[in-house]
């Protein structure tokens, strides 16, 4: 069965950085889709610049008529904090034994021990780690606990992925976008152009809404 990825963030707004991370990986790994999963941010958190329903309808934008990139709002659903643990159980529990990957920066990769309940991550899917310019901390460079984690995960090839549900690691290199969301929005604030950044279709939400120009 072709496995499914699964992208999260918080899009605020998502742009061509995170959509070709997406189509890279879906074809590197021959993924029957990459479902882009937008966070919900609870309250105590530093809050996004646009609302869960702007950052949800921005990502309908972008990927509508992307053959494989779909939206699931599951996490904005859920009245509570977004944990990607419980989002992955939600999944497992509707693919049965379809092989997940949870595609991840390498950013969010060494920051993956502060997550909640991080362990039981590796039995709910794959994690895909996307090389994110500026380049890749090395494997000596992780924590020491989730170097432990990762030890003996590694694939061998990204059609392994595909022979198990869930529970190997690998590091998928990409042509590097160097674009975030925080550029986009200070590029917006600062009044320069974001075209290219973002799909035109997202821009013209942007511009409708007066998004990011405080
Ligand atoms: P911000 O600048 O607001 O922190 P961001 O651009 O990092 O936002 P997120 O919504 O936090 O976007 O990213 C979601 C996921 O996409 C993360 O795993 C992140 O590492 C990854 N990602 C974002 N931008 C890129 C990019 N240019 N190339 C590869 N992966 C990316």
């Amino acid at each position: 069965m072709r496995p499914v990825g699964i992208l999260g963030g918080t899009f605020d707004p998502v742009h061509v950085g995170h959509l070709r991370a997406a189509i890279e990986i879906r074809d590197a790994l021959d993924l029957a889709q990459v479902r882009l999963v937008p966070a919900h941010v609870p309250p105590h958190r530093p809050q996004p610049a646009a609302s869960a329903a702007q950052r949800l309808a921005m990502l309908r934008l972008a990927v509508r008529g992307v053959a494989g990139l779909t939206v699931d709002d599951r996490e904005l659903e859920r009245a509570g904090p977004s944990y990607t643990v419980d989002t992955l159980t939600g999944l497992r529990a509707q693919l049965g034994r379809r092989p997940l990957c949870l595609l991840v920066g390498e950013d969010a990769f060494v920051g993956l021990t502060t997550w909640h309940r991080w362990q039981e991550l590796f039995e709910l899917a794959h994690l895909v780690v996307m090389q994110r310019p500026p380049v890749a901390a090395p494997i000596q460079e992780l924590p020491p606990a989730l170097a432990r984690a990762v030890a003996g995960r590694w694939a061998d090839s990204a059609q392994a992925l595909a022979a198990s549900p869930a529970g190997l690691v690998w590091r998928q290199a990409l042509p590097p976008l160097d674009i975030s969301a925080t550029r986009v929005r200070a590029a917006l604030r600062a009044g320069r152009s974001v075209r290219f950044l973002v799909t035109d279709s997202c821009l013209r939400y942007i511009r409708r809404h007066h998004l990011y120009t405080d």
